[in-house]
């Protein structure tokens, strides 16, 4: 029989006259993340993907990228059969015999409703064929096997096994967007987080390179590498920002040297974002975790950007953000020691409750423009991809317009 992996979804199949786009973009995106494995090929059918698979694919390294994949509910790896009751007894039968169990369910499906039997009375056929060729009883609520029959189009799916998919919506459903992304726990998560409603990120990190070290870049392009198993390649800005600090400890008072750097952080992002066709900023920040994350400081910061800033850590607690990192891999790459550019120069006892009149009259000292473009024409951008085909690149600068890839 023919095996299959048998990719489910759930909120791409409410997207009513959208759903072709979002189906052949999940489909993309599935056959991105299985590039060098041997496999038939990807096809969609009637509310499912389905991956062939070839006599040596492997089962593993599929079902661990198909693990990636934001838009699957659930995967299952599966064997093709005809679906007359007949046939698809008989098959059902020889397959079992690979099967240890002493109680089971069947659990039946028709996409196809002008099957013949709803899916009740397929059930209660296939079932009783079970119990008369095993001597195995029947237990509905918690059966050691569940037989699932998919009746789609005009064939038949049986599987055994349901590995659930991470949710969400297929990357590059919902635009671009650039993520502001320090070495830290919480950036890498928000940038994670915002993948899953189906964006594309493109990252901007700031270093103060020489007062910080190399290290704290190479951190943050593992941080990225990982991150690409959810989006397979990502281009990364990093952008000095020692100048920019210099002056602003140069001309503005101590305590609200953060706020600044936050505010310069997200003039000189939008920029980046601009060039990219990035449609709105992300940042990892939670509601009161630190000095520049309440609520006055957030609204203070936010208004130096037009464009819209999403932060979809703000209403998570520390230990959530913690699991999440653990849980998608980039905790251990966070907790590694490094000097942030931003904890440079920052007073014991920072503002706040800054007041944006106060804050811009501090920036009138300044020469932002300067300073921005400065550090937007001196920042250099990274190509960095998951698999061979994809080659890391590095350009010295980023120009404008290059947003390809
Ligand atoms: P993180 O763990 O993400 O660093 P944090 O709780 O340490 O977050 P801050 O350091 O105050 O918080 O940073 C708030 C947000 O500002 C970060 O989540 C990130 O989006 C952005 N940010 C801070 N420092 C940098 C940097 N050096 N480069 C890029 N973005 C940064
Ligand atoms: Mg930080």
């Amino acid at each position: 029989m023919e095996r299959f992996f048998l990719c489910h979804y759930h909120e791409v199949g409410l997207k009513g006259s959208n759903r072709t786009f979002f189906e052949n973009r999940l489909r993309s995106n599935i056959t991105r993340a299985l590039t060098g494995i041997p496999i038939g090929g990807v096809r969609r059918i009637s509310g499912r993907i389905l991956v062939e698979l070839k006599p040596e694919s492997s089962f593993e390294p599929i079902a661990q990228r198909l693990g990636n994949i934001f838009g699957l509910a659930s995967f299952s790896p599966s064997w093709l059969s005809e679906q007359d009751v007949e046939p698809l007894t008989q098959n059902l039968l020889r397959l079992l015999d690979d099967q240890c169990f002493e109680s089971f369910r069947i659990q039946a499906r028709r996409a196809n409703k002008r099957y013949p039997l709803n899916s009740q009375e397929l059930n209660e056929k296939l079932g009783a064929a079970v119990v008369k060729s095993y001597r195995k009883k029947v237990d509905l609520e918690t059966p050691e096997l569940t037989c699932y029959v998919d009746i789609v189009e005009k064939f038949a799916f049986l599987y055994f096994e349901k590995f659930r998919g991470p949710g969400g919506l297929p990357v590059s459903t919902s635009g671009r967007v650039l993520a502001l992304l320090s070495g830290g726990i919480d950036s890498p998560v928000a940038a994670y987080k915002i993948m899953k409603r189906g964006c594309r990120v493109v990252f901007v990190h700031f270093h103060s390179y020489p007062h910080t070290s190399l290290e704290s870049q190479d951190k943050v392009r593992q941080l990225v590498r990982v991150l690409n198993r959810y989006q397979f390649y990502s281009r990364l800005h990093l952008v000095p920002f020692a100048d920019c600090q210099q002056q602003v400890v140069a001309f503005t008072p101590a305590e609200t040297r953060v706020i600044l750097y936050r505010r310069l952080m997200l003039r000189i992002a939008e920029r980046i974002a601009l060039r990219e066709g990035a449609q709105a900023l992300v940042t990892g920040d939670s509601l009161g975790q630190v000095a520049s994350q309440t609520l006055e400081n957030l609204a203070v910061i936010g208004s130096a950007a037009a464009l819209p800033l999403l932060r979809p850590c703000v209403g998570e607690d520390k230990e959530e953000i913690i699991q999440l990192a653990r849980k998608i891999g980039t905790f251990e790459i966070s907790i590694q020691p490094d000097v942030d550019c931003c904890s440079l120069f920052v007073p014991r006892h920072p503002e706040t409750r800054a007041r944006g009149a106060g804050i811009e009259r501090v920036e009138q000292q300044l020469d932002l423009e300067a300073m921005i473009e400065r550090a937007v024409s001196s920042s250099r951008i990274e190509k960095l991809g998951l698999f061979a085909e994809e080659p890391e690149q590095v350009s010295p600068i980023s120009q404008p317009g290059s947003a390809g890839l």
